[in-house]
Parts: structure tokens; C-alpha cells; sequence
């Protein structure tokens, strides 16, 4: 049992970074269950509608046709239940863009939802196998959150690193040893007593390589999260079960664990590595650009039966008070490729 382990690692090396209690609190989560739906804990996007799906293949599409349609693979990460990849690739082949898939996914209770919704697909268990012979288009719809953040709390006149500690069964968090001020942003140095700061560098090392690649390769990457244009303070760490908020350091790997984005560090990060990089844009904004009304109205046209649940779901996908402001879209491209479509 994960807690049992956590308990013991804790007990023998004393307390641990929040980001490795998040990674094997999140590997075991993900690597045993199918979170998502109603049935699960949450639910994404791409399950609430194929439009989403379907806009991010129009998407993509419309790219590479203005890049002169060379030979390309289809990336995602982290892709779920393969919803969103079906979708697209629906939609991509009806604009004659038939790519070669490769999926990054480290669960094996998901990899099999992904291979019924898309038998041909390649797997990876990072970005480092990805092929290198042609240009990539990437999709990575709630993947970064999921990824460990590391925190530091400010105590007194210091930052300390965030620790988890165990007392009996309970994980609590508690600070260790303070760290040098200069780890800290100048802007943020002197922060409240209790404010916590995070930064996730298993985020930033994906999005180098990502970035790196697509300037080598050519390509883009479309990022879609919940996020903040960093760095900024504020403790994002969350936990979900069963569609409801849980206390993040309560039963590790029995529910989800998610961190806020920074799309500013990450950006950041992918102009460095070469991309050049396109918003973030509002959710509720993109899918508007990309026409989801319109293709709400023909789909209810052909199915007169789903007229409200398409309505249903094109509120939820683009309004301010659902997915509409909170999630962002964030476009990385090769420097010989052409502008994205719908980046404000
Ligand atoms: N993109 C999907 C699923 C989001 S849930 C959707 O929008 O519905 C997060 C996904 O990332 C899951 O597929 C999970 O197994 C995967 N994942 C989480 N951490 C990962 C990691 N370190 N490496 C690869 N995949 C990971």
C-alpha cells in the first residue's frame, strides 16, 4: 500500500519534498484507475465534448496545411482515455491530415483506454523517444498539472523548503530547512509570513525538450491547463475525489493531485529553448475563435435529440464561471512555421 510506503520512506529518511509526495501519490493514482467521468473523479474537456477535440484537430490542421503540409507525426501527453486524440484525428483526416500517433503515458490502466480509442497508436514513456525525422504536432490538454510541484513557505524572515511529514497515518506539511533568498524571485523575497511560492521543474524540463525539438523539427505544441502567469505566490496544491475537493495530503494516490500552471515560467522557458510561443489565451476565448458556436449549432442540426446537451457543453467548455477563463491555451511553434490561429 502507497501510504504504508510513504509512511516508511518518511520514518527512515525524514520528511519529503511536496513533489515527490505528489509524483507517487500521482503515479500510483493514475497508474491503477480510470479517474475519469462521471463514474470517476473528474471529468475533462475533451469527455465533456467531442467539439473540443474536434477544434483542437481543426487546429492543428490548419497549421500544417499553412506550413505546406509536410509529413508529420500526431504527439499527446498524457492522453487519458484517447477522447481527445479520436476527436482530432477525426477531424484532421477530414482536412487530409493523416499523422502517425505517439502517445506519452506512464499509467497502464489508461494506456489500454487509449489503445481501444486508438489502436494504432505509438507509446512512449517520456518525450526523449519521440521520433526526430519529421515535424511534431503536440497536445498536452491537463497534463502539466498533473506533474509535482516543489513549495516553499515563508517563515519568519526566511523561505523554507515544504515538507510532508507523517505523525502515526496522518501526512501533514511542515516546513524544513530554510533556503537562500536568491532561489526566491527578487519581487517576491519578502513575502507574508505562511505565503508559499512553487515551481515545478519537471515541467520545465518536458516543455525544454518540447521546445528544443520544435525548433529542430518544426511543428507546434498546443498546452491547455488551468494556470497563472507566474512566478506569483499562492499554494495551488489540490486534491480531487470523486468531483469534490479533498485535502491534498490525505490518502496519497487515492485521489488526484494537481498544481496550477505557470504558463509565464514556461514560456519563458520554451523561447529559451528556441519555440516561439503564442499566448496564453482564455479557453472560453480559443474555442470561440475556432468556431465552437457554429459547430454547436450544425451538430445540433443533425442531431435534433442532443440540442441541449450540446448547448450544455458548449457553456461549460467557454464560460467565465466553468472552464472558460480558469483554463488557458498556450501555443509553442517552430521558428520557420507560421503563426497559430486563435491566440488572440
Ligand atoms: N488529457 C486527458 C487526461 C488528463 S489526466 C484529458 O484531457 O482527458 C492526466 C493524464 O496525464 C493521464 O493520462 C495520466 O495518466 C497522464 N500522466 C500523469 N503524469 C504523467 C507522467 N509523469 N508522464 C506521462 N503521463 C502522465
Amino acid at each position: 500500500m502507497l501510504p504504508e510506503r510513504l509512511a516508511r520512506a518518511i520514518t527512515l529518511g525524514g520528511p519529503m519534498p511536496v513533489a515527490r509526495f505528489m509524483a507517487a501519490a500521482n503515479a500510483h493514482y493514475y497508474g491503477t484507475r480510470d479517474p475519469l467521468g462521471a463514474a470517476g473523479d473528474f471529468i475533462t474537456a475533451p469527455e465533456i465534448s467531442q467539439m473540443f477535440g474536434e477544434l483542437v484537430g481543426l487546429w492543428l490542421a490548419d497549421l500544417w496545411d499553412r506550413a505546406g503540409r509536410p509529413l508529420v507525426h500526431y504527439v499527446e501527453l498524457g492522453p487519458g482515455r484517447g477522447t481527445l486524440a479520436a476527436d482530432a484525428l477525426r477531424s484532421m483526416a477530414k482536412a487530409g491530415l493523416e499523422p502517425q500517433v505517439h502517445f506519452v503515458e506512464t499509467s497502464a490502466a489508461l494506456r489500454s483506454a487509449q489503445e481501444r480509442a486508438v489502436p494504432a497508436a505509438i507509446w512512449h514513456e517520456d518525450v526523449t523517444t519521440l521520433p526526430d525525422d519529421a515535424p511534431l504536432l503536440i497536445v498536452a490538454n491537463e497534463f502539466f498539472d498533473a506533474l509535482p510541484v516543489y513549495q516553499l513557505v515563508r517563515r519568519g524572515a526566511a523561505w523554507h523548503e515544504r515538507l510532508v511529514a507523517c505523525q502515526d497515518t496522518m501526512f501533514l506539511p511542515i516546513a524544513g530547512k530554510s533556503v537562500p533568498d536568491e532561489v526566491v524571485p527578487d519581487a517576491l523575497r519578502d513575502a507574508a509570513p505562511g505565503s508559499i511560492i512553487e515551481s515545478s521543474p519537471a515541467s520545465v524540463a518536458v516543455v525544454r525538450a518540447l521546445a528544443k525539438r520544435l525548433a529542430a523539427q518544426g511543428g507546434a505544441a498546443l498546452i491547455v491547463d488551468y494556470g497563472y502567469e507566474g512566478p506569483a505566490l499562492g499554494d495551488t496544491l489540490q486534491a480531487v475525489k470523486g468531483h469534490g475537493f479533498a485535502n491534498p495530503f490525505d490518502a496519497p494516490g487515492e485521489q488526484d493531485l494537481t498544481a496550477h500552471v505557470d504558463f509565464a515560467t514556461l514560456g519563458g522557458m520554451a523561447e529559451m529553448s528556441g519555440a516561439k510561443v503564442f499566448g496564453p489565451v482564455a479557453q472560453g476565448d480559443f474555442l470561440g475563435l475556432l468556431g465552437i458556436a457554429e459547430r454547436a449549432r450544425s451538430l445540433a442540426r443533425v442531431h435534433p435529440d442532443r440540442g441541449e446537451e450540446l448547448a450544455e457543453a458548449h457553456r461549460r467548455l467557454t464560460h467565465p464561471t466553468e472552464m472558460g477563463s480558469l483554463f488557458q491555451a498556450m501555443a509553442l511553434v517552430g521558428k520557420d512555421w507560421p503563426d497559430p490561429a486563435a491566440m488572440g
